[in-house]
């Protein structure tokens, strides 16, 4: 690193900031100015980190470092393995403060309130003004969310979607939404049927380099004990860590997956992985790419008449709609929202989340597949794993441990939300108007998977009984009087109504055995 004395910013840039034109380069001067990096052991072992999601951290940030020094960027990076590294940020940062005695602290907005907490309290320590500028690789800021939810009870993803969409001109004409309609959900959401998916194309994926073949023997070594799988092979580790293999992910979910994906959105199948979605969520959230260019990108795949407008509306809705609206309430919600638990649930979760091993097919193949790449989509998260802890009534913060551990995508601001308050319902209703609670029928329905499991997804109790729809019923069970003051629940909490008190009692004993051959394991 070229000397600089004295420093006038340092630039703060976190594992997630892997952006050159972030707000925190704006007027950069390399002549005084000096950026800071940081890998440490703390930020991998605050949750129990998948391996993959660790690896995917460290060789962006290496390839990330790189291009800095390409751009002959002085920059001060302390890596995992220096022996003088104190393995946490702060304190890592605080020596840094103390060789290169900046005269202000300079970042762009950061996504964890936890991180937040820190360097403000290093500013704070050392007397030093820290300047935090707005991350504009989103389309929203927090400010605008806070002003549109301002007075309302419940903040649903629609309205605020429809804000974004006029405010940005996206998919409109003349004020209106292209084709008439704000939402195509109707049109989407089909399940692969009896004949199975149609040819699914191979995913983009891509060789390690020296830097990620050494990445992934350090995390192999030295964080062996952490759960997943990690090999320098296309399967076993084939993420994006450079902005110009996401444009090539990008690219190719463009024209090789995107007029499919509305309609398999949420279907599932058997030792299938990939299916037609996008597989970019790891690189949006380490700002390899942003969120105007995905969308432009899908917006253009429409006007070129290469993509229908149900697909390109749904593909639009995730990144411009959910994922702009959960950063919204994470930062508006936040620091009580990691301790929300609505529903009182205190079961411990399940040892098998870590392994995979059990005998109900819908968690074994998508805990593998978890395990296995760092990645499952959606409804795999929010309508197996996310379905099961919410039935069995998993302790929420569990849960976000869990989630935020195995995927590589995983970055608080937007897996708290997406757990807390969409998939365990522990916020009580503010960001979803019902729980998403389902019987085993409903995967039976969307996916393959319980044509070879031991237990029927119609069968509520007896010995062939399938956990899921025997959990379903019992969380209505245990939660009628709430769930019965739900106007979204009616149906649900009449058919429970309509059940004899002999079948109640009988999945009530199914639901406790169930319980106990946990604990057991
Ligand atoms: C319990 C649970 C936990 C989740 N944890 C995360 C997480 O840690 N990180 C994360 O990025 N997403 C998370 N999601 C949202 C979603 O499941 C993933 O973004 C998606 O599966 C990533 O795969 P993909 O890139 O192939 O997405 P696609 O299905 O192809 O969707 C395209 C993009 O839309 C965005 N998106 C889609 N759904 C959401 C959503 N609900 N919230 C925010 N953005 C969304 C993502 O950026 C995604 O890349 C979670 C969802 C649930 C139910
Ligand atoms: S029968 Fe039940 S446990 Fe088995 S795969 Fe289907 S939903 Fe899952």
């Amino acid at each position: 690193m070229p000397k600089i004395t004295p420093v006038r910013h340092l630039i703060v840039v976190l594992g997630d900031q892997l952006n050159l034109d972030s707000s925190a380069f704006k007027g950069f001067d390399p002549k005084r100015d000096c950026v800071w990096m940081a890998e440490v052991h703390e930020e991998s072992t605050h949750i129990w980190s998948s391996k993959q999601r660790i690896a995917l951290f460290i060789s962006a940030m290496r390839h990330f470092a790189k291009e800095l020094e390409k751009a002959k960027v002085p920059l001060h990076y302390s890596t995992l393995e220096d022996s003088d590294n104190t393995q946490s940020l702060d304190r890592e940062l605080l020596r840094a403060i103390k060789t290169l005695k900046p005269q202000a602290l300079l970042m762009t907005a950061p996504g964890d309130w936890r991180v937040l907490e820190k360097l403000k309290g290093i500013a704070k320590q050392t007397n030093i003004p820290l300047e935090i500028r707005e991350d504009d690789y989103f389309f929203s800021t927090v400010r605008e969310f806070a002003q549109h939810s301002k007075g309302r009870k419940q903040i649903r993803l629609e309205y605020w979607y429809r804000e974004l969409r006029k405010k940005h001109n996206i998919l409109m004409e003349d004020n209106q939404p292209i084709g008439g309609e704000w939402n195509y959900d109707h049109d989407n959401r089909s399940a692969f049927g009896k004949e199975g998916p149609p040819p699914i194309p191979e995913p983009l994926r891509f060789k390690a380099d020296e830097i990620t073949k050494d990445v992934i023997q350090l995390v192999n070594t030295r964080f062996a004990d952490h759960p997943g799988e990690l090999a320098p092979t296309l399967e076993g580790f084939g993420w994006p860590v450079r902005r110009a293999d996401a444009l090539l992910v990008l690219s190719d979910f463009m024209k090789n997956r995107l007029p499919l994906y509305g309609q398999f959105q949420d279907a599932m199948w058997t030792n299938e992985a990939w299916l037609f979605h996008a597989h970019i969520a790891s690189a949006l959230n380490l700002k390899l790419l942003s969120a105007q260019e995905v969308v432009d990108a899908a917006q253009t795949e429409f006007i070129k008449g290469r993509a229908p407008i149900a697909a390109v509306e749904g593909f639009i809705r995730q990144i411009l709609g959910w994922r702009e609206y959960v950063r919204g309430i994470y930062w508006t919600q936040m620091p009580g929202y990691l301790e929300r638990n609505a529903l009182s649930a205190n079961t411990p979760l399940p040892a098998f989340f870590w392994t995979g091993k059990t005998s109900m097919n819908c968690l074994e193949q998508t805990i593998t597949q978890s395990l296995r790449t760092g990645y499952a989509h959606h409804i795999q998260r929010l309508m197996v794993t996310g379905l099961y802890t919410l039935l069995l009534g998993v302790q929420p913060k569990e849960v976000h441990a869990w989630y935020l551990s195995m995927y590589v995508d995983a970055v608080e601001w937007v897996e708290l939300p997406n757990v807390i308050g969409m998939s365990q319902f522990a916020d009580g209703g503010l960001m979803a108007s019902k729980p998403y609670v389902a019987s085993g029928k409903y995967i039976d329905r969307m996916s393959n998977y319980c044509k070879t499991c031991i237990y029927k997804p119609d069968q509520a109790h007896g010995k062939d009984a399938c956990p899921m729809t025997t959990l379903y019923w019992d969380f209505l069970m245990r939660h009628e009087s709430s769930m019965g003051k739900n106007p979204r629940m009616v149906m649900q909490v009449r058919n429970l109504k309509r059940m004899s008190e002999e079948a109640k009692q009988a999945i009530n004993a199914q639901a406790k055995e169930h319980r106990k051959a946990l604990i057991s394991k």
